[in-house]
C-alpha cells in the first residue's frame, strides 16, 4: 500500500474536487492507475432534481482516462454509483463533476484534445494522443454542444453584424457579438428578423432585460428587434458602417464623374478630366492624415478637374472627425446638424439615411460604442469558414466558431 504522504501528493496532483486518492499503481508500459474514492456525502438527483440523501443501488466501477503525466498515461478508476433518490425513489447513475455523462475521458482531457485539434487537424492530434479519431469526433460534439447551449453570462453590449456565407452573395449568417469580452455569443443561420428574435428570445428575459447597449449597422429590421426584445436597450449604430456608407457615395459619384467624362466630345477636355480622376479612388477614400505627398498632390490636382469630388471628400473627412472630437451627446447632436446643413446636395443618400437615423447615430456620443472589435471578429470567422475543416453546414461552422472562442477567452 502507498504511504499516506504519497496519497496526500498525488492528491494535490490531480486535483480533482470532491475526490480523494486512495490508491495507485505504476504499470509499465501502459500507464499510471489511480483509484478515487467519492467524498461528497450528497448528491442532486437526476430524476426530480432534489438535493437527496440517497441510497446505494449497486457500484459501478470505471476507468477514466486523464491528463498525461510525464511519459505516463493515467488512468482513474472510479466508482460511479447507482443511486436511488430518497424522495422520488427513481434510480439514477451519480453526476460526477470531472466526467460527462456516459463518457471515458475527463473534462479537462476533452479540452485539451479539443485545443489541439483547433490548431491542428484531427488525425495528428489521435496519433499524437493515442486516441482515436472517433473519440474525437466526440470530444468535439460533446464540449461544442454545451457551448451553442450556454447563454451568455453578464452581457451589457450586444453587436449585431454579419458575415456573407459565400463572398459576394447576399445570403448572411448574423453574428451576435458581446462587445466587452470580444467574443462571439451567437450564430443565427439566415438573416431574418424571425430567425434573429426566436434565436435571442431563448436566451431568456432575464439576459435580454440587462442588455444597456446593441450596437448595430444600418439594417431596419435589427432596430425593430431591438425595439421588440430589449426596449430597455440604447441602440447605436456603429459609426464605421456610417462612414462605410458616406465614403461608398462618394465613390459611385467618382464612378458617375467617369463615365459622364467618357461621353465628352472634346478629346483634350475628355483627356484632361480622365487624367485628374485617375488612380484618384484611394485618394478619396483614404483618411486624410493617412496620405502620402503624392497622393496629397493628387487630390490638389483632382481639385482642378471635379472640384466636387474634393468638396465630398472634405465633408467626409469632417465628418469622420467630429466622430473623433465630440464629446458628448449634446455637442454631438449639434456638431452633426451643422455638418448635414451642407451635406444633401452632394450625399443624398447618406443624408436620409442619418436623418432618418439620427437617434441612433447620436448615441453614440454616449458611450462610444462602436463595432470596431466586430472587424477582428469576422475575420476569424472568415477564416473558420474557409478552412472548413470539412465542415460543410452551418451547425458544423457554428460549433467550430464556438470552440475557437472557447479557447481563446
Ligand atoms: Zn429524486
Amino acid at each position: 500500500m502507498p504511504s499516506a504522504v504519497e496519497l496526500y501528493i498525488i492528491n494535490r496532483f490531480l486535483n480533482i474536487e470532491g475526490m480523494k486518492v486512495i490508491d495507485y499503481r505504476i504499470i509499465e508500459n501502459i500507464g499510471i492507475f489511480v483509484s478515487l474514492k467519492n467524498t461528497s456525502s450528497e448528491t442532486i438527483c437526476q430524476k426530480c432534481g432534489k438535493k437527496t440523501e440517497f441510497i446505494l443501488h449497486q457500484n459501478n466501477f470505471i476507468l477514466i482516462r486523464d491528463l498525461p503525466f510525464g511519459e505516463y498515461q493515467v488512468y482513474l478508476k472510479v466508482n460511479r454509483r447507482l443511486l436511488q433518490c430518497s424522495h422520488c425513489e427513481k434510480r439514477f447513475s451519480e453526476d460526477l463533476e470531472f466526467v460527462r455523462e456516459r463518457r471515458r475521458h475527463t473534462k479537462r482531457f476533452v479540452n485539451k484534445i479539443v485545443e489541439e485539434v483547433l490548431n491542428s487537424d484531427i488525425k495528428n492530434v489521435a496519433k499524437r494522443n493515442d486516441v482515436s479519431e472517433q473519440e474525437i469526433e466526440t470530444f468535439l460534439k460533446d464540449l461544442g454542444r454545451e457551448l451553442v447551449e450556454e447563454k451568455p453570462r453578464d452581457l451589457n453590449k450586444l453587436g449585431i453584424d454579419e458575415i456573407a456565407v459565400v463572398k459576394g452573395q447576399k445570403n448572411y449568417y448574423v453574428v451576435l457579438v458581446d462587445l466587452e469580452k470580444k467574443k462571439v455569443i451567437g450564430l443565427v443561420e439566415k438573416r431574418k428578423e424571425e430567425k434573429i428574435i426566436e434565436y435571442l428570445k431563448n436566451w431568456g428575459e432575464e439576459i435580454l432585460s440587462n442588455i444597456k447597449e446593441v450596437s448595430i449597422d444600418l439594417w431596419k429590421s435589427y432596430k425593430s428587434i431591438a425595439a421588440q426584445l430589449m426596449p430597455q436597450a440604447s441602440v447605436v449604430v456603429d459609426r464605421f458602417h456610417v462612414m462605410k456608407q458616406v465614403t461608398d457615395e462618394l465613390d459611385a459619384a467618382r464612378r458617375k464623374i467617369k463615365r459622364e467624362t467618357e461621353q465628352i466630345k472634346n478629346k483634350s477636355e475628355k483627356e484632361t478630366i480622365l487624367n485628374g480622376l485617375k488612380n484618384s479612388k484611394y485618394v478619396l477614400l483614404k483618411n486624410q492624415e493617412d496620405l502620402n505627398k503624392s497622393e496629397q498632390e493628387k487630390l490638389k490636382e483632382l481639385q482642378g478637374v471635379a472640384p466636387i469630388l474634393t468638396e465630398m471628400h472634405a465633408l467626409k473627412e469632417e465628418l469622420r472627425n467630429l466622430f473623433e472630437s465630440c464629446k458628448d451627446w449634446g455637442n454631438g447632436l449639434l456638431t452633426i446638424a451643422d455638418w448635414l446643413k451642407g451635406v444633401s446636395k452632394y450625399f443624398p443618400k447618406s443624408f436620409g439615411t442619418i436623418k432618418r437615423w439620427i437617434g441612433e447615430v447620436i448615441a453614440y456620443f454616449d458611450e462610444r460604442t462602436t463595432q470596431g472589435v466586430v472587424e477582428g471578429i469576422n475575420n476569424k470567422l472568415k477564416l473558420i469558414k474557409r478552412r472548413g475543416y470539412g465542415f460543410r453546414n452551418f451547425e458544423n461552422f457554428r460549433l467550430r466558431s464556438f470552440l475557437t472562442w472557447h479557447f481563446i477567452s
